[in-house]
Parts: C-alpha cells; structure tokens; sequence
C-alpha cells in the first residue's frame, strides 16, 4: 500500500512539473493562458489584432513587390517603342530598373536566358548591353 502511494507521489509530481514546464502566454498581448493545450491568444481580440497586423505585412510586402514589376515593366516599354532595341545596363539602371525582379524567363534552345517583366523583356549580352524584345507568342 505504501509502495502504491509513492507511486501515486511520483506521478503527481512529475506532472506538477510537466505544467510548469507548458506555461504559455497570448501571442498578442503576453497574457498567461490557462485554456486548452492548443489555445494561442486569450481573447478573440488579441487573435483578430495579431492576425490583421499579419495580413497587413504581407499585403504591404505583395504591393511591394507588385510595384517593383509595374516600373521595371513601364521602364523596358518606354526604352522599347519599335519592340527591339539594344543599349545598355547603365541606361536601365538609370531609369531605376531593378534586375532582381521579374515575371518569368525564357530559355532559348541555345541556352539563352530572356527576362521577362509581364509582356516586356531583355537578355542580358557581352559588356553590359541589353537587347529588350516584347512577348513573342511562343513565349509561355
Ligand atoms: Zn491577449
């Protein structure tokens, strides 16, 4: 009997521990919580508040990016009014283009790479020219 309730002893204290151990707080506002396992905020005002200022920092950085496309877009339209052209990356880089975003590229048989801004694009050739080309229909 007494060797049953050290037993008994043993499995309240570790679980004792075990509680201590799984403290958690609200993700929003720090609070401990005290509900299910699987609770995160301890109200659904700290949810709502912690999930719109996620949404808010993933559409800012979406419109970001969005905007970064649209002026590469409009920068290779305006240098490209015949649909080809070649000049340089000065050029370019001087109308603010950015050469690290773009939509999509298109690989040649020959291994050529095309940038694609949506329906305007370049490929990149020896000492620092461009040639800008628009969308071809074989272009995917
Ligand atoms: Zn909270």
């Amino acid at each position: 009997m007494i060797l049953l309730l050290n037993i008994v002893n043993i499995a309240l204290n570790s679980h004792a521990k075990i509680s201590i151990m799984e403290k958690r707080t609200c993700n929003e506002c720090g609070q401990n919580l005290t509900g299910r396992r699987d609770q995160k905020f301890c109200s659904d005002y700290c949810r709502n508040s912690f999930n719109n200022r996620q949404n808010e920092d993933a559409t800012a950085y979406v419109r970001r990016i969005n905007n970064i496309l649209r002026k590469n877009r409009r920068i290779l339209a305006a240098l490209n009014p015949k649909g080809k052209v070649t000049l340089d990356g000065i050029t370019l880089a001087e109308e603010g283009f950015n050469f690290h975003y773009f939509t999509n590229i298109y690989k040649t048989q020959k291994g050529s790479q095309y940038f694609f801004c949506y329906d305007q694009g370049y490929i990149k050739m020896d000492n620092d020219q461009y040639m800008l080309v628009q969308k071809q229909d074989y272009v995917k």
